[in-house]
């Protein structure tokens, strides 16, 4: 593989996406290359999945900045993507005078960085906006929200795809040598690429890669937070998302509905050395349930379907404090943009802090619009969630559709068969579990798990034994038990 591109992007969490589809909207020959086998199969998958207001961040810092400016825009954001968006609103509680204090200092922090409509609410409005809530006042942000990070990630990746970005899945970057001022020759166990910019969008590994450019010296902390999902039935019971007051440095354990219906509870934050142990132990659990279960009384193990662990890549300076996110083109090392720190709220801000990491490509080399750029992507059609009329219209004119293969989430064939035939070409189980919620629900896959590997191993033409969960190694089966 000897592919030669103007800008190579490393990773393709939310970021790397974003940042691909920021670029395609120039005259480039673009490439992604991503260690994992699909996007969002990191951090960008692993959190609260909150479109954050923009007022827990420092005034003037690219975070807060990022973040006002997203949460402001994502109602068209997502209509373009057309990925799943509510603008729930948020509610931060409290119940002592110290309390109080910090809420009042959070709104002014938050006026400041120009989020917007945030008041400071009595209990009875409390109790109006989230009943059973427990807590005698609180910060209300109506303008956060909760979004969909698997469908947004992808959203923006296939959206880059069909802009003509090309996408290499599996290549973990191991070497990046500086061949001329304007030529890099970027090295992966699977092959070698060519290219005149390379944008550093490695989550995690931002450190390594910087190294790798020659910007040495960052020191990325990994904080580490575990979540229990629960099921369905208690998304009706919150109708946004839960906080307690937050400290300087962490948000606090939350609980959280989803753009489908289930609640998180979590994270908790523990700095971790291993960037690559997601278990969630099961003291963390307890911890999570009694601790969330003082906000919000609808916890209980009955409902547990599932839990999942994210690591926050921090910037940490020489005394561990945790710094702002770094968007920068170092003339030491030109050529690069590198992208670090990309903490919270980086699921929130990924399209600002895309734009302007362009921004400082363009400032350096003069960039033609790509005249064919379409910003617009439609998504998969989820049968369950359209009108009895419309259901008989599409299994009228795709019987696929009449055909139910996840009886949980209530996914079609139809859908398994549009994920499988998806854009970015990636054909693990966690790909088309991300891209149509078959596997999510309460049986997590139980049913349909089987049935989802007959439709890839039909379409793709390959093997049981070669289909993958996610990663390289996670075979699901050795063979047939009966031919
Ligand atoms: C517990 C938790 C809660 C959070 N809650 C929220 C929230 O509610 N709202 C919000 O806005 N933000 C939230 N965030 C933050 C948000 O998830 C992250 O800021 C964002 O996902 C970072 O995206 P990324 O693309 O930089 O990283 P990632 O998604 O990790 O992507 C980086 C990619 O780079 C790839 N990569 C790394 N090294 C290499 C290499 N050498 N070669 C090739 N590929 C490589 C990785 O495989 C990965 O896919 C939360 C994060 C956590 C952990």
């Amino acid at each position: 593989m000897n592919e030669q591109y103007d800008v190579l992007v490393v990773g393709s969490g939310v970021i790397g996406s974003a940042v691909a589809r920021e670029l395609a909207r120039f005259d480039l020959k673009i490439g992604v290359v991503e260690k994992n086998l699909d996007v969002c199969f990191e951090t960008s998958g692993r959190n609260s999945a909150v479109l954050h207001g923009g007022f827990a961040y420092d005034p003037g810092t690219k975070k807060a900045e990022c973040c006002v400016e997203a949460c402001l825009e994502f109602d068209e954001v997502a209509q373009e993507l057309d990925v799943p968006f509510m603008r729930t609103g948020k509610v931060l509680v409290g119940n002592t005078d110290a309390d109080m204090e910090s809420l009042k200092k959070t709104l002014e922090t938050g006026k400041i960085n120009g989020s917007q409509g945030l008041e400071i609410i009595d209990k009875a409005r409390l109790r109006e906006l989230v009943p059973a809530v427990c807590g005698e006042f609180a910060l209300y942000s109506p303008m956060s929200g909760i979004l969909d990070p698997f469908q947004y990630t992808i959203a923006l990746a296939e959206n880059a795809k069909s802009n003509g970005v090309d996408y290499h899945f599996g290549h973990e970057v191991t070497e990046i040598r500086r061949l001329a001022k304007d030529r890099f020759q970027v090295v992966t166990p699977k092959g070698t690429f060519f290219t005149r910019w390379v944008v550093n969008c490695a989550g995690l590994g931002c450190g390594k890669i910087s190294d790798m450019l020659g910007i040495t010296g960052y020191r990325i902390g990994g904080s580490k937070g575990n979540y229990i999902v629960l099921d369905k039935r208690t998304g009706p019971l919150l109708p946004m998302p839960v906080y307690p007051v937050p400290s300087n440095t962490y948000m606090g354990i939350h609980v959280t509905p989803t753009v489908d219906g289930n609640v998180t509870v979590g994270p908790d934050a523990e700095y971790v050395n291993d960037f690559t142990y997601y278990g969630v132990p099961q003291d963390k659990m307890n911890y999570l349930a009694e601790s969330a279960s003082d906000l919000w009384p609808h916890i209980h193990k009955k409902d547990y379907i599932r839990n999942y662990a994210g690591i926050l890549p921090k910037w940490l300076d020489e005394n561990g404090v945790v710094q702002d996110f770094v968007i920068e083109a170092r003339e030491e090392a030109p050529n690069t943009i590198n992208l670090v720190g990309i903490e919270s709220p980086g699921l929130t801000a990924a399209l600002p802090i895309a734009r302007r990491a362009v921004r400082l490509l363009a400032e350096r080399e003069s960039l033609r619009p790509n005249a064919s750029f379409n910003p617009r992507r439609k998504g998969i059609i989820r049968f369950s969630e359209q009108s009895e009329e419309e259901q008989a219209r599409l299994v009228r004119e795709n019987p696929d559709y009449g055909e139910l293969i996840c009886r949980c989430e209530k996914v079609t064939k139809a859908e398994i068969l549009q994920a499988v035939q998806n854009p970015l070409g990636t054909h693990t189980m966690a790909s088309i579990k991300l891209r149509t919620r078959a596997m999510m629900g309460r049986c997590q896959g139980g049913y349909c798990q089987m049935r989802v590997a007959q439709i890839i191993q039909k379409e793709t033409g390959c093997r049981v034994e070669d289909i993958l969960y996610a990663r390289e190694g996670s075979n699901l089966f050795t063979g047939w038990v009966r031919e």
